[in-house]
């Protein structure tokens, strides 16, 4: 018995990173997946490899979500999860900060999210109801200099949560956040997406760096991540609503003063 089987359950941004190992647990749990992303060679790899459904899906055009839920409603005729995972970072002083650049973190991270939760919750509650999981950040409980564009959406992604399991626990749908530290992907780690670079040697970098400010010692692993998506989209957490879940290596918990 896997703790997904017989859900449809939709991640965006499921071609690499977080969204891949989520796609991947998913699979094993017995859910039928949906891979969305705008990186269609890989996302259509990944999906086959998984005998999943891959959708050409850029979050920020609402467009493309409905054709995505018509595909995936096609394939499974249904869906009863979605985790709201794709994102982008820039890093700037907020006084450096193009409007533009501003506008286009905004508008792939939090409209993103919200017309994940527009076009896709309707969908659940069909369903006779399921889960929403949604991606915020460490930065979007609390600030982080120079990510001013990011950890602004990310806040609202907690925003945007809160209110939404308000509106939709009436329909079954529970909606939680997931709010990751650092973690071992190509976002925080670009090397990832350099042919030439050693994965294994870039990784022990980040480490390195992260050894003194978060409290386990390391960088996260986008596995352990999914590992907490799956909690929130599983019957596991059938009482909880509404709520950011921090996993940060304890990055959050405070300052040493050692
Ligand atoms: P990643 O860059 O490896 O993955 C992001 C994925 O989102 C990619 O597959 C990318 O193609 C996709 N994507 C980007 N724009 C898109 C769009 N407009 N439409 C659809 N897909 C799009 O990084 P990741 O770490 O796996 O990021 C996953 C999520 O986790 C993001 O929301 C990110 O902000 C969040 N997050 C990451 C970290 C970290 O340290 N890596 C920390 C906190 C939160």
């Amino acid at each position: 018995m896997g703790k997904l089987d017989g859900r449809v359950v939709l991640v965006t941004g499921a071609a690499r990173g977080q969204g891949e190992q989520e796609a991947r647990l998913f699979a094993g749990e017995g859910a039928k997946v949906v891979v969305a992303d705008v990186l269609d060679d890989q996302g259509e790899a990944l999906a086959k490899e998984l005998g999943a459904l891959h959708v050409h899906l850029d979050v920020s055009r609402e467009d493309d979500w409905q054709a995505a839920v018509a595909a995936a409603k096609n394939a499974y005729g249904r869906i009863d999860g979605l985790v709201n995972n794709a994102g982008i970072l820039r890093f700037n002083k907020l006084v450096k900060t193009p409007l533009e650049e501003f506008q286009q973190v905004v508008q792939v991270n939090q409209v993103g999210v919200f017309l994940g939760i527009k076009t896709v919750a309707p969908e659940i509650a069909a369903a006779g109801g399921g889960t929403i999981v949604n991606t915020a950040s460490y930065t979007g409980v609390t600030g982080m200099a120079y990510v001013g564009a990011y950890s602004a959406t990310k806040h609202a992604i907690v925003g945007l949560t809160r209110v939404a399991a308000l509106e939709l626990a009436g329909k079954g749908i529970r909606v939680n956040a997931v709010c990751p530290g650092a973690i071992d992907t190509a976002m925080t780690n670009p090397a990832q997406l350099d042919p030439d670079a050693d994965p294994e040697k870039a990784a022990e970098a980040l480490d390195a760096y992260y050894r003194k400010l978060v409290p386990l010692g390391r960088v996260g692993r986008p596995e352990e991540v999914a590992r907490l998506a799956l909690f929130l989209t599983c019957d596991d957490s059938s009482y909880i609503t509404g709520q950011p879940f921090v996993i940060d290596g304890g990055w959050l918990a405070g300052v040493s003063a050692v």
